[in-house]
């Protein structure tokens, strides 16, 4: 994720351009640039830094010309450095474009266009696209062809904007899988990732679709399909947002913004890591003894891992909490270990403490995190990104799905590699897992029925979330979503525990959550469930079977959905719950008190 503004106008471009890149600094960046365009010729200038400090070093405000471009950067492909900062050119230096998103095939495309004679200059992925650009520029009858006719060869997500050199009058936008909407201005028009960085200029908004781009004067707009260049008829819509309301997309917090990016961030997930996880499956089939090192959430995505890993590759995870596992296993960690450590922000104090010990006894270490060039990701081996963008409620969301997207495709990954599990099989679930973006927009409908439910739970004083299998871990993350931000007492367990113990806390109308997806063990289940009514509990299950409707007081139905898969949208209606609970006793959900984003403490 990261943030896209356009100007053409008769303002100089980089004033707006620069406050537009102010504006988009919330979403977490880590360089930035600018490309503007006068009669003569493209200036850019790019670097990885904050705006304020590039405004200074690079002169930001110098540029020349009233069309441009800017970026603000969150790297996927490459380090963040000055040469990977967007925008990035062709080799003649006549086309400049910046993008959001991922692009899948890349790696092909490069190749091939190096062996035409291409030169390149950064790391990334996006700088390909410059260059196709300019290789269909040779056949093409036009710039806006050549565009579309590169453009219909990358696969993944992409939000673009694009100045060409001698097409002075007009920038290109695009927008596929990634965001981007249109500004309409009076003699001046913008475009932008989100509504926030033009506000202060216009609120007549287009929201492009994907599939889409624009084609954009100072006096004109339109805007055609990507696959056919037929002209689409879009209405002008009026934002209604203050710049506050803007910033979180409409939404009245990060958390509830970043809950609905899940299927984006899912999807970027996959796409980004279709190669890495080949890559890393084949470095890592030899290792026999696994562990899975992690906090908090992550530690969570680790045991649904464990689960799909013991599955498919017929390996077993060891999933350790990161601050025990350097004290208990330090004699147990040789070159045949190979350690995943899972973290978000790639700085958790004690999962690189369990990153050093495990390099040290010459172990190999395979990290999964959301910051490129992270500390984590200097330490390991190697890494598998989760492609969330930045997560900025404290409590993780978007991060913790991805984390299962690219952990359920490393394991799909090395039972091929391992042959434990048959083809057809993995194909299925391969096809499954491009489906569950889908099914958690299904499952984000739900929101209004689960504040509801929220209202009429928001005096209890305790809950307890159960779960069988792979459900487990999705019961105890349900549990810490709420302990983090409603500071409501919760536990999570598996089914099978309640009566060894903690059914002994259950009164009359206490909340257990029963994590139930169709599967192995939902009869069990649904037997425990029982138990937990006997005893006065108030059940609320989640699940698509016909039978929990008749043991569960409240029954949030969701979408069938194969059991391995099920923990991405499974979490989703109790990251809501847990939002809902937490806005309704007046906390704020993004800054729960005592905690922090990332834990660099041990
Ligand atoms: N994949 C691109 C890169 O790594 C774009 C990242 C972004 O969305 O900022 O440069």
């Amino acid at each position: 994720m990261c943030g896209i503004i356009g100007y053409i106008g008769e303002r100089p471009a980089c004033e707006v351009i620069v406050k537009g890149l102010k504006r988009l600094e919330y979403r977490g960046y880590d360089s930035a640039g600018i490309v503007t365009g006068d009669e003569e010729a493209l200036h850019i200038r790019k670097g990885a830094g904050r705006i304020d400090e590039l405004v200074e070093r690079l002169k930001l405000l110098e540029l020349p010309g009233k069309r441009g471009i800017g970026h603000t950067r969150w790297a996927t492909h490459g380090v963040p450095n000055d040469i990977n900062a967007h925008p990035h050119t062709d080799c003649s230096g006549k086309v400049a474009l910046v993008h959001n998103g991922i692009i899948e095939n890349y790696a092909e495309i490069r190749e091939e266009l190096l062996a035409k004679g291409h030169r390149f200059k950064s790391d990334t992925d996006t700088e390909v696209i410059a260059h196709l650009i300019e290789e269909e520029l040779k056949s093409s009858e036009s710039f806006e062809e050549a565009m579309r006719k590169a453009l219909l060869k990358l696969k993944g997500s992409f939000a673009l904007g694009i100045i060409y050199a001698e097409e002075p009058d007009r920038l290109y936008f695009v927008r596929n899988e990634s965001p981007l909407v249109l500004g309409i201005g009076d003699g001046e028009n913008f475009a932008a990732s989100d509504v926030p960085a033009f506000l202060e200029y216009t609120n007549r908004v287009i929201f492009l679709d994907d599939g889409e781009y624009a084609v954009v004067g100072k006096d004109f707009y339109v805007i055609k399909k990507l696959a056919t260049g037929e002209v689409v008829e879009k209405p002008v819509d009026e934002s209604g947002w203050t710049l506050e309301m803007a910033e979180k997309s409409g939404y009245p917090h990060f958390m509830l913004k970043e809950i609905h990016e899940q299927p984006r961030a899912i999807r970027d997930a996959i796409h980004g890591n279709i190669d890495a996880v080949k890559k890393a499956a084949g470095e890592i089939a030899r290792y026999e003894k696994i562990f899975v090192v992690a906090m908090g959430t992550s530690y969570h995505a680790g045991l649904v891992g464990k689960y799909i890993f013991q599955r498919l590759a017929k390996r077993i995870p060891i999933v350790e909490e990161a601050s025990e596992f350097r004290y208990e296993f330090e004699d147990l960690i040789d070159e045949d270990t190979l350690v995943i450590a899972i973290t978000q922000s790639g700085e958790t104090a004690d999962t690189l403490a369990a990153m050093k010990l495990a390099k040290k006894k010459g172990a190999k270490v395979l990290a999964i995190v959301n910051v490129v060039g992270s500390m984590a990701t200097r330490i390991a081996d190697l890494t598998l990104y989760t492609h969330a963008g930045p997560e900025i409620g404290v409590a993780a969301t978007k991060t913790y799905t991805t984390q299962l997207t690219v952990l359920t495709m490393l394991a799909i990954e090395l039972a091929r590699v391992l042959g434990t599990t048959s083809e057809e099989r993995l194909k299925e679930l391969e096809e499954g897992l491009r489906e569950v973006p889908e099914l958690v927009e299904e499952v984000l409908r739900h929101d209004a029925a689960l504040r509801e439910l929220a209202e009429n739970l928001v005096n209890k004083r305790d809950f307890f979330y159960i779960g069988r299998g792979i459900s487990v871990p999705t019961a105890m993350e349900g549990a810490l979503k709420l302990k983090e931000i409603s500071y409501i007492h919760a536990e999570g367990l598996s089914a099978g525990e309640l009566k060894h113990g903690p059914l002994a806390l259950l009164e009359e109308g206490v909340p257990v959550v029963a994590v139930a997806p169709s599967g192995k063990t939902l009869d069990k289940l649904i037997g425990n469930i029982e138990e937990a009514k006997a005893r006065g509990a108030l059940t609320i299950a989640l699940g698509s079977s016909e039978a929990l409707k008749r043991v569960a007081d409240t029954l949030i139905e969701m979408p069938p959905v194969d059991e391995l898969l099920s923990p991405m949208p499974y979490i989703v209606p109790l990251q809501l719950l847990a939002y809902h609970l937490a806005v309704l006793r007046g906390n704020d959900p993004d800054k729960p008190r005592n905690l922090a984003k990332s834990v660099t403490v041990e």
